[in-house]
C-alpha cells in the first residue's frame, strides 16, 4: 500500500528532530507558531507569522531546516514559506506571499551541527513563566497623579487610549518626546501600570534604553544574542525610555529594529520616549526613524502656570501638607522650567519648614528658595546675557539670533544659551525662541556642549568663569 504523506505528519516529524536540536525557548518562539499548510510534489509549505519571522528562520535555522526536510522528503524535498503580510479580519482572509528557502550547498547541510548547549543567562530559562516576569514598573507613576494641562494633553490622551487598547489603536508605536523633567517617564509608566492592572495576562516590560544597550552588549559577550531576542519577543507591551541613548550604537539598533518589527507585526504595542523629536535624533538609522513615525508622535511642553499650580496642589495633597494659596502661586510663578525642578523646590521647602519648625508661608518660601528664584527679581535677563556674551566673544548681537553656523558665532550662541538657562527662569522653549526661533532640543544640546567643554577645556572654563562674574555681581 502506498503511503500518502501529508503536510501535518511530515512537519510533525521535522519538529521532533528540531526540538531535540535547539533550546526549548528558541523552539517555542520560532517553531511553535509555524503552521504547515500543504505538501505538493515534495514541496512542504509552512506558514509563518511575519516577514521578520521568515528572515530569522532563514538566517539562523536554514541548515537545520534543510537537514530535516532532506530526512523526511529526500533529495527532491523542498521547503517553502507562506508569509502572512496582512492578518485580515472577519470579512477578509489573511494575505500571504510565498517564498522559497535559500539555496545552500548540500555539503553545508551535511556538516550541520546541532546548536551547542545554550549558556544560561537571565533571558534563557526552561521554565519561563510570563506571570513571573517582572515589568520593572514603578507603581507610583499612574494616570491618577499625572496632572493634565495644555502642555501634555495630546500625549496624555493618546497614552490613555493606548493603555486601554494596547496594540489595537493607530498609535503604534507611541512616541513621546520632550525635555528633561517634563513627565515622559511618568506618562509611559502610567500606561504600563494601567495595562497591568486591567489586563494582567499581558506582559508589560519597561526598560531604559541604557539598560537595553547594556543587556545587548552583555549578550554579545556571552554569545547569547538569540536568548536576548527571544526574551524581548515575549513582550506584549514594550516601553523603551530615552531612545536617544541608542544613538550611534549600530548593532543594538539593528537588534532593536528586528524586535520592533516582530512585535509590531504581531500586533504588540511599542511605546518610546525621547528627549527630542524623531527627526532630530542624530545617530539613529533611517529605517528605524521611519518606523518611529508609523504611529503617533506627541510632545510634552513645559507646564503653564495653571498646570504648575495644579501639580503643586496635587503633590501637597498627597503628602498631606497644607500650604497657603499665595505660596503655591509664588512657587508656580517662580519655577517655570520643568516639573522635576518644581518638585525639588517643594521638597526643599518642606524640609526647611520642618527643620526650623516654621509654618510654610510666603516669607519662608522666599527665603528658602532664594538661590533658585533670584533671577525673577534681578536685572539679569536674556537681553543682558546676550549683549554681554556677544561683546565678550566679539560678535554682533544679531548673529546670535541668525542662522549662521560659523564656529565662533556658534560658540558664543551656545554660551549665551547656557547662561540663559542658568540665570533666568525662561523655559528651554522660550530661550530657543529668543535665539532666532530655535527649538528646545537645540538649547539642551548647547547647554550640554558648554557643560562638557567646561569639564574638558581649562581655557574655556576660565572664560566662562570670567563671564559668570559679570552676571553674579549684577545679581547680588
Ligand atoms: P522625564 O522622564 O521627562 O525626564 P519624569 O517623568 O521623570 O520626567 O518627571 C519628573 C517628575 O515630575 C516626576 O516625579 C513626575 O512624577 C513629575 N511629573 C511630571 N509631569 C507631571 C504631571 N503632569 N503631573 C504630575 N507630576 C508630574
Ligand atoms: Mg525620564
Amino acid at each position: 500500500m502506498l503511503m500518502v504523506k501529508d503536510a501535518t505528519t511530515v512537519w510533525g516529524n521535522c519538529l521532533q528532530v528540531i526540538r531535540e536540536s535547539i533550546g526549548e525557548q528558541s523552539y517555542k518562539t520560532w517553531f511553535e507558531p509555524i503552521v504547515p499548510t500543504s505538501l505538493v510534489n515534495n514541496v512542504l509549505t509552512i506558514q509563518v507569522p511575519s516577514q521578520f519571522f521568515y528572515e530569522w528562520l532563514e538566517e539562523h535555522y536554514v541548515s537545520l531546516l534543510k537537514k530535516v526536510i532532506f530526512q523526511e522528503l529526500g533529495s527532491e524535498g523542498r521547503l517553502e514559506y507562506s508569509i502572512i503580510v496582512d492578518r485580515g479580519n472577519a470579512a477578509n482572509k489573511p494575505q500571504t506571499v510565498n517564498l522559497p528557502t535559500k539555496k545552500i550547498p548540500q555539503a553545508v547541510v551535511n556538516s550541520y551541527q546541532p546548536e551547542q548547549q545554550v549558556i544560561r543567562n537571565p533571558f534563557e530559562s526552561k521554565t519561563i513563566d510570563r506571570n513571573y516576569l517582572n515589568s520593572q514598573l514603578n507603581p507610583s507613576y499612574v494616570f491618577e497623579n499625572y496632572i493634565e494641562g495644555d502642555c501634555n494633553r495630546l500625549a496624555r490622551s493618546a497614552g490613555y487610549a493606548v493603555a486601554n487598547k494596547p496594540g489595537t489603536t493607530s498609535f503604534n508605536p507611541l512616541m513621546v518626546y520632550g525635555g528633561v523633567g517634563l513627565g515622559k517617564t511618568h506618562l509611559v509608566q502610567a500606561i504600563g501600570n494601567h495595562i497591568k492592572s486591567h489586563a494582567p495576562e499581558k506582559f508589560v516590560l519597561y526598560v531604559s534604553s541604557e539598560k537595553f544597550v547594556n543587556q545587548f552588549v552583555e549578550s554579545v559577550k556571552t554569545n547569547s544574542m538569540q536568548d536576548f531576542a527571544n526574551f524581548y519577543l515575549l513582550v506584549d507591551i514594550l516601553i523603551i525610555d530615552d531612545v536617544q541613548f541608542l544613538s550611534g550604537k549600530e548593532k543594538t539598533q539593528e537588534m532593536f529594529f528586528h524586535i520592533f518589527n516582530h512585535l509590531h507585526q504581531s500586533g504588540k504595542q511599542i511605546i518610546m520616549t525621547s528627549d527630542c523629536p524623531p527627526r532630530d535624533l542624530k545617530g539613529l538609522e533611517e529605517r528605524l526613524l521611519s518606523r518611529f513615525k508609523w504611529g503617533l508622535t506627541a510632545d510634552l511642553q513645559s507646564p503653564d502656570f495653571e498646570t504648575r499650580m495644579a501639580i503643586i496642589q496635587k503633590k501637597m495633597q498627597s503628602d498631606g501638607i497644607d500650604i497657603p494659596e499665595n505660596v503655591i502661586e509664588y512657587l508656580a510663578y517662580s519655577v517655570d522650567t520643568n516639573v522635576r525642578e518644581l518638585e525639588g523646590v517643594l521638597i526643599s521647602l518642606i524640609a526647611q519648614s520642618s527643620l526650623n519648625r516654621k509654618e510654610i508661608d510666603l516669607e519662608l518660601a522666599k527665603n528658602a528658595l532664594k538661590h533658585i528664584i533670584e533671577d525673577v527679581e534681578t536685572e539679569v535677563n536674556l537681553d543682558f546675557i546676550q549683549k554681554t556674551v556677544a561683546e565678550y566673544f566679539n560678535v554682533t548681537l544679531d548673529s546670535l539670533k541668525a542662522k549662521t553656523r560659523k564656529k565662533e558665532i556658534v560658540t558664543a550662541r551656545q554660551v549665551a544659551m547656557y547662561f540663559a538657562k542658568e540665570y533666568t527662569s525662561h523655559s528651554l522653549k522660550s530661550i530657543g525662541y529668543h535665539f532666532g526661533g530655535r527649538d528646545h532640543s537645540t538649547v539642551i544640546h548647547s547647554v550640554q556642549t558648554v557643560s562638557d567643554l567646561i569639564d574638558t577645556d581649562k581655557k574655556f572654563k576660565a572664560s566662562i568663569q570670567e563671564l559668570q562674574k559679570k552676571f553674579k555681581s549684577k545679581n547680588s
